[in-house]
Parts: structure tokens; C-alpha cells; sequence
């Protein structure tokens, strides 16, 4: 009452110093409550990571432990896309499969232990790779700059947002990009529609046909043979509650304005007509694009999809330089990188070899030239 706050300054918070926040931003929360602490203003980190996904966890450990200064970014929370696997069940080592988020988690205290600098929640808005005092500058969310020797690139990918009629009007209300146990209770026994037919999208549906009623999995194509791993597809077909309704799409959401999803539109591509799930839980996998948009400007090379091209210049290839993208200096590991496997063990492998390059890198721009 004594702030009188209009619906558009909502959440209106009031942090412990007596500083009046009117919707904040999550980055600008966080800093005010001290969660993430100001740029050392003359400080030159080794390397700076972005993102804290499988890549950037690793890279993050194996530089830490090997005594370089590192700081790494991430605009959303630790662990990445692995983070929002309900269970990863081919990652080496889990023969009974681990949560993403358990997993990430032990890296997230591994890295801290080894001195990373942890910043989340901080988007890294651009790079300035014009280097004019010798370091890379990442330009954050608040406008602050973080300077380091060399940066490594680990934002990975971001959900894939189908065309589909009034999609954003249910997205948190019923729209999910993930399917995590908060998900899954939702759902109790409940019909959920998941769309996909990847392995996430196979993940997930099996996960959640422990707790909904019926899954109804809708997918474009003809079958799963293609695009998801046998053991998923084995799953799936002795779950008696997930229907496979192939090649067919969601095409629009209905529900109360402002209300909960009710109702999903769907049709089968060899039929113009429409039909209805009554469902108030819609689960959508179907891809990521990379999120490079950030590095736009600053002359690091993508491919015509935008992941983030690597390899040694003019076809020299040599194991320091695979992963070090047409910026020197500026490397590239994980999802987010142009041919990567899209996998948490190809993620996490490639963030131990890059802190080789690493290596081979700074000690090279670190020798006088002649
Ligand atoms: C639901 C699901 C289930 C999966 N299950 C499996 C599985 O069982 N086995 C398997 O091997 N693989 C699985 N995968 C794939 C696996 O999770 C990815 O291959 C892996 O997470 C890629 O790791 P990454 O670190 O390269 O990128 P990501 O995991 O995408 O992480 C990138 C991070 O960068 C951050 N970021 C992006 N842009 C910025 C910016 N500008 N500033 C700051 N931070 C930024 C993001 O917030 C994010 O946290 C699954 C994926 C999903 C979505």
C-alpha cells in the first residue's frame, strides 16, 4: 500500500538497503540482493565462458583446476539444456540414469570448488573483439563490460517456438518446454499432448506416462526409427499409455482468455481437417536454435543454420586449434558449435579439450613477438 504499485510495476520488491525495485529484471534482482557481485574493474580473466550447460560446466572445471582464471555467464540458471532432462540415461557412469539437473548440479559445486566465478542470472548481450586494450570485452545485461584473454562460446541452443495458433497466450499456463517432477504432478493422471519425436521428445514422453493418465504424442513424421534411439523407441512401445499419432501437427490452443490451457488443435498433414485434444498440459520438443545472436558484429564465423563454425584456419588442422573459431582467441564447445554431436558426453568432452587450446593459446599471445 505504501509503495502503491500499478500492476505494471509488479513484482515491486523492496531489497534489505531500502532500494525500491519496480519489475525488475531477473539479472537486476539477483544483483541487488547479491547474488551476483559487480565486475572487479581492472580485472583480466584468463577466459570467460558463456553459459553454465554441460560445456561451459566443463570447461569451466578442467580450466579452473588447471589454475587459469575463469568466469563464466549464464542468463538463465546452471545446466543448460541438460538441466531440464528429467533423465539422462546415457551419459557414462549412470547405468541407472541421473536427473540433468542432479547432474549438473555436482558440476556447478565442482567448478566452484576449483575458483570458477560463477555469474547467474547475466546475459552476455555482445563481444567486442576489436580488443583496443589487448582483452575481449563481454558486454553485460546492466552494461557492464568483463574483460578476459579469451573467450570460450557455450550458450548452446535455444527451444524451437512451432508456429502454432495463441501459443504464447498458454505459455507457462499449460505450454511446457520441458518436462521436469514439477511438470509431472501437474499432470496427474491427466492427458497430456507432447509433440516430437527426438529423443527428448521420447524422454519425456516416458517419463510422463508415470504420472498422466495418456500420453498422445504427436509427430510429423511417419515414425520414430529415424530420429530417436532404440532403447527410447522400445520404451515407448511397452508403455501402454502413449499413443503414437504420426504424421500430424498441434496447429492452435484455446482456453479462457487469460485462463488455463483447455483444449488443443491438432491435424494430420494428409487431412485438411482439424480435431481436439481436451488437455490442459501441452508439451512441446521440437528442436533448438543456436544462441548466437549475441556475437553478431564481432566477425566470429556461423553456418547458414548459425551454430558457430570452428576449426583451424585454411584447413590446418591440429588438436589445439578444432575447437577455435574464426576469431583467435575466441573458441567454441557443445550444441552451440557448427557439427557437435548434441549430446551431454559430447558437450562435456569438448569442454576438456578445449582448455588444452586454451592453453596453447595464452601462452602464445603471452610470448613478445619479434
Ligand atoms: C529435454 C532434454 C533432454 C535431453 N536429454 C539428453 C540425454 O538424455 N542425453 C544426452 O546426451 N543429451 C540430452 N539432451 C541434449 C543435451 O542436453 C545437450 O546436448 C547439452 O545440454 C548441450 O550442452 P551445451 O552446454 O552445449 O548447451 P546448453 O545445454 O544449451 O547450455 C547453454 C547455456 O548457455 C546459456 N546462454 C545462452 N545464451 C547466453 C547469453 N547470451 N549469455 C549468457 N548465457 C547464455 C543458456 O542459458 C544455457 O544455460 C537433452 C536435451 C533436452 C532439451
Amino acid at each position: 500500500a505504501r509503495y502503491s504499485p500499478s500492476p505494471a510495476d509488479l513484482p515491486l520488491v523492496v531489497t534489505p538497503d531500502g532500494k525500491v525495485l519496480r519489475n525488475p529484471r531477473e539479472s537486476e534482482l539477483a544483483r541487488a540482493i547479491g547474488m551476483v557481485r559487480a565486475v572487479p574493474k581492472d580485472k583480466v580473466y584468463d577466459v570467460v565462458v558463456v553459459g553454465s550447460g554441460p560445456a561451459g560446466m566443463s570447461t569451466a572445471v578442467y580450466a579452473a583446476s588447471e589454475g587459469l582464471a575463469v568466469a563464466v555467464c549464464d542468463t538463465r540458471a546452471f545446466g543448460g539444456q541438460a538441466g531440464a532432462s528429467a533423465r539422462i540415461e546415457n551419459y557414462l557412469g549412470f547405468p541407472t540414469g541421473i536427473s540433468g539437473h542432479a547432474l549438473m548440479a555436482r558440476a556447478f559445486n565442482q567448478a566452484q570448488k576449483f575458483g570458477a566465478e560463477i555469474m547467474i542470472p547475466v546475459e552476455v548481450k555482445s563481444l567486442d573483439c576489436s580488443r583496443a586494450d589487448g582483452a575481449f570485452g563481454l558486454v553485460l545485461d546492466n552494461g557492464e563490460v568483463v574483460r578476459a584473454r579469451s573467450v570460450v562460446v557455450a550458450s548452446g541452443a535455444r527451444y524451437r517456438r512451432p508456429e502454432i495458433e495463441s501459443l504464447a497466450d498458454f505459455e507457462g499456463r499449460g505450454v511446457w518446454y520441458w518436462a521436469s517432477p514439477i511438470e509431472a504432478r501437474l499432470c496427474t493422471e491427466q492427458e497430456v499432448v507432447l509433440v516430437g519425436g527426438g529423443n527428448s521428445a521420447g524422454q519425456a514422453a516416458v517419463f510422463l506416462s508415470g504420472h498422466a493418465s495418456r500420453v498422445q504424442m504427436v509427430i510429423r513424421g511417419g515414425g520414430l526409427g529415424a530420429s530417436m534411439s532404440r532403447y527410447l523407441i522400445e520404451r515407448i512401445e511397452a508403455s501402454a499409455n502413449i499413443e503414437l499419432i504420426f504424421n500430424a501437427e498441434v496447429t492452435g490452443l484455446e482456453g479462457a482468455t487469460e485462463g488455463a490451457l483447455e483444449r488443443v488443435r491438432w491435424r494430420s498433414r494428409l487431412s485438411p481437417e482439424e480435431s481436439r485434444f481436451v488437455a490442459s498440459n501441452l508439451f512441446l520438443f521440437v528442436g533448438a536454435d543456436p544462441a548466437t545472436g549475441w556475437l553478431e558484429g564481432c566477425g566470429v564465423k556461423v553456418d547458414r543454420a548459425g551454430f558457430v563454425i570452428t576449426g583451424a584456419p585454411n584447413g590446418a588442422a591440429s588438436p589445439a586449434s578444432t575447437l577455435e573459431t574464426s576469431v583467435p582467441g575466441v573458441f567454441a564447445v557443445g550444441d552451440v558449435r557448427s557439427g557437435s554431436v548434441k549430446r551431454v558426453g559430447g558437450a562435456i568432452g569438448e569442454g576438456a579439450q578445449v582448455v588444452a587450446a586454451l592453453h596453447g593459446y595464452l601462452n602464445d599471445s603471452a610470448r613478445p613477438s619479434l
